[in-house]
């Protein structure tokens, strides 16, 4: 079968590899529609997981499933799926501690384009199937299908490490996809304002619509100082961190009340340390979270976000801006994720 892959750091192109293999608990798949990932930037261009070689790229799509192994119990060939970008093996320990990103150790329940050969394929495997697919709603088409392998339960887990709460004064530092939907997740949660940190007009505009109410520009400034005047000096109440860098850290903690939570989502392709401004955290008392996190996949989590989508209450086709037909534009809108032009939010190949 054909797949595109990462040949090695900074070179990636289409390859022959043998088709996968159906264990008992597997489910091999065909993907309907796949989305690039700024994770797939980071892997491929910064090496940010070390080296790879000849390993099939992407995480995130929808898919039809061709065939299951003999334990497989509520999926069949035919059958169109939600798939996560993180697949968890649910009878690790970890799992069973509530961490089940990280079952087999720290996360490697992301299997697909990290420890194993991704969707963008003719052909992908997917372990522990029952525990990880989710059937995919007749009323979400197949392009938004693929804003829910990652986008949603990234931008939603961001703001659940956040602990966003009622009335809360939320900043989300980036507003990419993930951003966007931490917006959303952050306005679901009932947060009384949300301070959208970003400059793509149509992320802003995106971001609007999903419930930001004011809108800061990291290139106007630092972000603190913009944040503490419009807070009256006295910082927000949670914040998510879905952009920036390793320093992003720094603004976050000076933008932060004490008591307050940061939850990052955000992926460090690079940089050596996170520093923690000593005196903006209170001199180590401040009582100022970090909690740092990979989305949580498995199949309950799909089927409740998915029921969201299906049933109105979040609606993700703003984040497809760009929406392609056939594989061979698959390196075309990988591409245009690591340019990312100014109209860019997330590109879409249907198959
Ligand atoms: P994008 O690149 O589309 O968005 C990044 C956002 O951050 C943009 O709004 C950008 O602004 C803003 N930004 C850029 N530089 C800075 C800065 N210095 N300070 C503040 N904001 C800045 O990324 P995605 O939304 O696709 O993904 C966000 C991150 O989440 C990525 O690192 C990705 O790898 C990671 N991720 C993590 C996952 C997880 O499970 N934890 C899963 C999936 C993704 P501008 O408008 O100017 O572009
Ligand atoms: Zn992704």
């Amino acid at each position: 079968m054909k797949g595109y892959a990462m040949l090695k750091i900074g070179e990636s192109g289409w390859i022959e590899k043998d088709a996968p293999q159906c264990g008992p608990l597997d489910a091999i798949c065909k993907p309907l529609a796949v989305a690039i990932c700024t994770s797939d930037i980071h892997t491929l261009w910064e090496g940010a997981l070390g080296e790879r070689h000849n390993m099939i790229l992407g995480h995130e799509c929808c898919a039809e499933v061709t065939a299951v192994g003999s334990l497989v119990r509520d999926f069949k060939p035919g059958d169109r799926v939600l798939v996560p970008a993180i697949t968890p093996d649910w009878n690790s320990l970890e799992a069973q501690a509530g961490y089940s990103m990280h079952s087999g150790g720290m996360l490697a329940g992301w299997k697909f384009s990290n420890f194993k050969d991704g969707v963008f394929a003719e052909y992908f495997h997917v372990n522990d199937a029952d525990g990880n697919l989710a059937q995919l709603p007749a009323k979400i088409n197949v392009v938004d299908a693929c804003m829910l392998s990652d986008m949603v339960p990234t931008g939603f887990h961001g703001v659940e490490l956040a602990d966003v709460q009622f009335g809360d004064i939320v900043l989300v530092i980036g507003i990419g996809p993930v951003g966007l939907m931490s917006v959303a997740a952050a306005a679901l949660r009932g947060a009384a304002e949300i301070i959208a940190v970003g400059t793509r007009p149509n992320c802003i505009a995106a971001a609007k619509e999903y419930g930001a109410t004011r809108f800061i520009s990291y290139k106007d400034g630092t972000i603190e100082e913009q944040v503490l005047a419009l807070t009256n000096g006295k910082g927000v109440d949670k914040i998510v961190i879905a952009g920036g860098g390793v320093d992003t850290f720094d603004a976050a903690i000076k933008s932060l009340k004490p008591g307050g939570k940061i939850g990052n989502v955000n992926y460090l392709g690079s940089g050596s340390y996170v520093n923690i401004p000593r005196v903006e955290w209170g001199v180590g008392m401040g009582h100022k979270q970090i909690n740092g996190g990979l989305m949580p996949g498995g199949r309950l989590r799909m089927e409740k976000l998915g029921a969201l989508v299906a049933a109105g209450r979040l609606d993700v086709s703003l984040l497809s801006s760009h929406v392609f037909a056939g594989w061979n534009h698959l390196e075309e809108a990988l591409f245009l994720m690591r340019d990312k032009p100014a109209d860019l939010i997330k590109p879409v190949v249907k198959l």
